[in-house]
């Protein structure tokens, strides 16, 4: 391979580490494909950072438009399983036992955790056949933080191009992204994609490897004190888009009436994302309506392609 080819080559399976969250050569193609029609098939594009932590950003809302729509947040119970009454879904059996009665609900699951309860309730595994524990290879992150005793970078966001011996593939300093951590030292924060064995290794062994690979980019963090550190080791951050699993990804319904799901994971149309886990939700929140004798319309159609990517897809 010439350099040329080489870094083309680095490119893409830095970028589909990235995107899809497994190196290129296991990729599926068709996952591939669709990253690579939606990269080359827009313009404009540009990243986001929010100023607050995502679970400050997003919940307290939806939680107020639950409540003031008349319902309510259970965070402390979880779905032991789905009650069927005369072949349709009757409600769900929540871990305490009790059973909360609706007329159409949805599982917005990780894929795992429906086939764990697909394995001890047959009324998900007559709904949902495909499901099994080996279903939707995950894709693990260990998610490294430092907290430095100077600012060592004025970047917000850095990726590095992809080695099979490194560890980390992005890493953010959060002081330059948050708001109340403005003006302090910074917070590195990093993450290994689909590093397996980075699981197995200690805290201190994937720090000493952060801090090496953090002075690629931030050199100033030779002379900086690590003040605290955290490791997060994460067993699924999303699937992987290995090959075979586009076709697995199921539809807003499953096979028992009035029972829906939702998730990342699900067929969206998109890439594995939090704009996947978004629109399922929408397309969920549409099929409830229908069910329930309303017509709610809020799923936003997939990103299209302009120019020629738009004219040759309009072809082929
Ligand atoms: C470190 C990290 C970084 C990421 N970065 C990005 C990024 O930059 N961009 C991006 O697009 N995506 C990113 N992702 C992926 C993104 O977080 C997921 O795509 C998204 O959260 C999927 O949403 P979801 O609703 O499908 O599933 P989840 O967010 O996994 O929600 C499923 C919920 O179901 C709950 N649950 C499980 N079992 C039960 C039960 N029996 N009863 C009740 N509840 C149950 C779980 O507790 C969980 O809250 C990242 C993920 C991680 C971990």
């Amino acid at each position: 391979m010439g350099v040329s080819e080489r870094s083309i080559h680095w490119f893409w399976t830095s970028a589909m580490l990235a995107l899809l969250n497994l190196p290129l050569a296991r990729c599926s193609a068709a996952s591939v494909m669709r990253v690579f029609r939606l990269l080359v098939g827009r313009s404009g594009y540009c990243f986001g950072f929010p100023r607050i932590a995502l679970a400050d950003l997003f919940v307290p809302g939806c939680h107020r438009m639950v409540e003031q729509a008349g319902g309510q947040l259970r965070l402390e119970e979880q779905v032991h399983a789905v009650a069927v009454e005369q072949g349709r879904f009757a409600g769900f059996v929540l871990s305490g036992g009790r059973l909360l009665r609706a007329r159409a609900g949805v599982l917005a699951l990780p894929p795992q955790a429906l086939a764990h309860l697909a394995r001890d309730d047959p009324a998900v595994a007559s709904a949902f056949p495909a499901a099994r524990p080996d279903w939707f290879a995950p894709s693990p992150y260990v998610s490294t933080l430092l907290w430095l005793d100077r600012k060592v970078t004025s970047d917000r966001f850095w990726a590095r191009v992809y080695a099979p011996q490194d560890l980390n593939t992005d890493f953010y300093d959060l002081v330059n992204i948050r708001g109340d951590l403005a003006g302090g030292p910074s917070v590195i924060a990093s993450n290994a994609i689909h590093v397996p064995e980075a699981h197995r290794l200690e805290d201190a062994h994937l720090v000493q490897r952060t801090r090496r690979e953090l002075l690629q980019f931030a050199p100033r963090a030779r002379k900086a004190r690590v003040l605290h550190t955290r490791v997060h080791r994460i067993p699924m951050a999303v699937p992987c888009a290995v090959p075979g699993n586009e076709s697995l990804r199921p539809p807003t319904a499953s096979s028992l009436p009035g029972l829906f799901v939702a998730g990342d994971w699900t067929d969206t149309g998109l890439p594995f994302s939090m704009e996947s886990a978004a629109r399922s939700g929408a397309l969920a929140a549409e099929a409830v309506s229908d069910a329930v004798g309303r017509s709610l319309r809020v799923a936003l159609e997939p990103p299209g392609t302009t120019g020629l990517i738009a004219w040759l897809g309009k072809r082929a």
